[in-house]
């Protein structure tokens, strides 16, 4: 975060009133969204209200000692995040403080007040390679020069975007701190490895475009029925319980985006705490180092005040944006934004706003949708392309989907991801309810899985779709006359369903193998059900009886095909199988 300097700090102001996270100061020199600081203790807040003499502020420290009468000084800048290299294996709070670095100074995991640290290390040197040479023009957003920032990631040394831009006058390879001259312009202008950006403002980029490649997640459930594109926007609402988190943590493993931000925003303190001992943990499928070297994590747990968690995903999509600048895929995951939405609730009451629907305030579904908007597959300013991808959990009070902050991120993404009690307690995992789930991207991302997958990717997907469909119908049929009492053909139809729901729907995150399906291996256990449906039908036909169909002994191996290392030849052995057992029936 930035901090304030002594030339910057404007008029000291007086505190007029507290409440909670709330504070008013009168005679301050201040504008909207700047970073001032409270009280004899220096808490860090943020202007939110101006009216006439009048500054309302939300403090993200504890306010229980602040009293009347205290200074409030501004810095004269908006609520900014540090950025550079560094940011990667950290970890932050939501105002990106550093949590080791804050635990440090208080020798405690929980956030004492008054502590400030810089979002990165001021300190630490950086081995700079230049991109470009004296003599060369470069503009806002170019890059300069590239930093190894962690053994998976090169970190890319832009021109600040605020920056006019001119020619390189001096440039040389070597080590630096982040706050050295790396790169001079002619016209006085000196690029450092230290950008800020406010939070609250998108950082600049040329036009959205249709995103037509998916953030492939390794789910057969996503990349078969419901895929997200690279940019896209999905939630994830379910209750307490449905696989949330699992699925949240499955994409930050799992996906195939470069850098991952992963936001922890007001979930219960210990669930935090998990996310903060696993993650560094984990290690990185594709590369084999530490995941964390693509990850940043923001974790603020909901015994930090309410204010910091207000202001977590902002920081957030603001880091996920500078690595889409360098031209990198990066995935944003906030769980949950409910938690987000309560925040603003609370803030918003202390403010005496006019509530809207269920107390939230008039204007949550205009933030929802300024956060969301943020995603995108872009090309940049700088030439290169990059993509933000935004995947939101929604946790609705009673799983009930009709509460507001479930209904008003419906309304803006374009992937619906909905988790099912009754599916989780069936232990039918992921419990992703194929009914109610949906995707607008489908069409868009066909011809990718078409090309680099099956030709038949689409026709497939469309068969499972309708054969899950006429499942739902019998279903209903069944729960009042029993199975026997449908014909044969539906009978088998039912068999077919199961495969589809034991064998491809459901995925164990737990099970080494089975918890990552590339998208090949997705596409290949559909045509084993296929195969077997065909087969299955043809045996109907001539005549033989549908218990002998569904007895086969090949069949249930369908359901063994995720757990298999050396998938491909399994399945088309048991093709054959499938094939030679029902044929012999006949
Ligand atoms: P939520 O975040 O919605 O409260 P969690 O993500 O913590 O729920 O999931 C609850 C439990 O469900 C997990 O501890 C795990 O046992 C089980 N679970 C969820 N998803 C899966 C999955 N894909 N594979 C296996 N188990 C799962």
């Amino acid at each position: 975060m930035s901090q304030a300097t002594d030339t910057d700090v404007r008029e000291d102001g007086r505190i007029e009133s507290v409440s909670g996270p709330v504070v008013t100061a009168i005679d301050l020199d201040a504008r909207m969204n700047d970073v001032v600081y409270v009280g004899n203790e220096g808490l860090m807040g943020e202007v939110i209200e101006i009216e006439g003499n009048i500054t309302t502020i939300q403090v993200y420290e504890e306010t229980s000692n602040v009293s009347p009468g205290e200074p409030v000084e501004s810095t004269g800048s908006p609520l900014s995040v540090d950025l550079g290299p560094g940011m990667l294996d950290a970890i932050y709070d939501g105002v990106q403080r550093p949590l080791d670095v804050l635990e440090q100074k208080m020798n405690s995991a929980f956030l004492d007040r008054g502590v400030d640290a810089p979002g990165i290390d001021l300190e630490k040197t950086w081995e700079f390679t230049p991109e470009v040479e004296v003599g060369d023009e470069v503009e806002p957003n170019d890059i300069v020069g590239t930093v190894p920032e962690t053994p998976s990631i090169d970190h890319k040394v832009m021109v600040p975007p605020d920056y006019e831009g001119g020619e390189v006058t001096a440039i040389e390879a070597g080590d630096y701190t982040v706050e050295d001259t790396v790169v001079e312009l002619d016209n006085g202008e000196e690029i450092t490895m230290h950008q800020e950006w406010p939070v609250r403002e998108a950082r600049p980029a040329n036009e959205k475009q249709t995103p037509t490649t998916p953030l492939v997640s390794g789910q057969r459930i996503l990349d078969g029925l419901f895929p997200i594109a690279k940019g896209g926007t999905a939630a994830i609402p379910g209750p307490f319980g449905s696989g949330k988190t699992v699925t949240q943590h499955q994409l930050a493993k799992w996906a195939d985006a470069d850098i991952v931000v992963y936001v922890g925003c007001g979930e219960r303190g210990n669930e935090m705490t998990e996310v903060i001992e696993d993650f560094p943990e984990l290690e990185d499928p594709t590369t084999g180092n530490a995941l964390m070297d693509r990850t940043c994590l923001i974790a603020n747990t909901s015994n930090m005040p309410v204010a910091a968690r207000e202001s977590c995903v902002y920081t957030g999509i603001t880091i996920a944006e500078y690595f889409r600048d360098m031209g990198y895929d990066v995935a944003l995951m906030a769980d949950s934004t409910s938690r987000w939405a309560e925040a603003m609730r609370e803030i918003s009451s202390r403010l005496e706003e006019m509530p809207g629907e269920e107390g939230y305030p008039a204007y949550l579904a205009a933030r929802l949708a300024e956060f969301y908007e943020r995603a995108g597959y872009f090309s940049n300013v700088n030439g290169t392309e990059g993509s933000v991808s935004v995947i939101g959990a929604v946790s609705p009070p009673g799983g009930d989907f009709s509460e507001p902050v479930t209904q008003n991120t419906l309304r803006i993404v374009k992937t619906f991801w909905a988790l099912d009690a009754d599916l989780a307690e069936r232990r039918h995992f992921p419990a992703i309810n194929w009914d109610e789930s949906y995707s607008l991207y489908r069409d868009q991302l066909d011809p990718w899985f078409v090309e680099n997958v099956d030709s038949d990717w689409p026709e497939t997907r469309q068969w499972a779709v309708d054969v899950l469909d006429e499942e739902g119908e019998l279903q209903e049929i069944v729960q009042l006359v029993g199975k026997d009492a449908l014909p044969e053909d539906q009978q088998l139809t039912l068999e077919v369903a199961r495969y589809l729901r034991e064998a491809y729907l459901q995925q164990n995150a737990l099970h080494d193998v089975d918890t990552f399906c590339e998208p090949a291996k997705t596409y290949g256990i559909l045509d084993a059900i296929q195969t077997f449906n065909d087969e299955a039908f043809d045996a109907l036909d001539a005549g033989v009886p549908v218990e002998e169909i569904t007895d086969v002994e090949a069949a249930p191996r369908l359901n063994r095909i995720g757990v298999q290392e050396d998938w491909e030849e399994y399945i088309e052995d048991l093709k054959d199988e499938l094939a030679s057992q029902l044929r012999e029936l006949y």
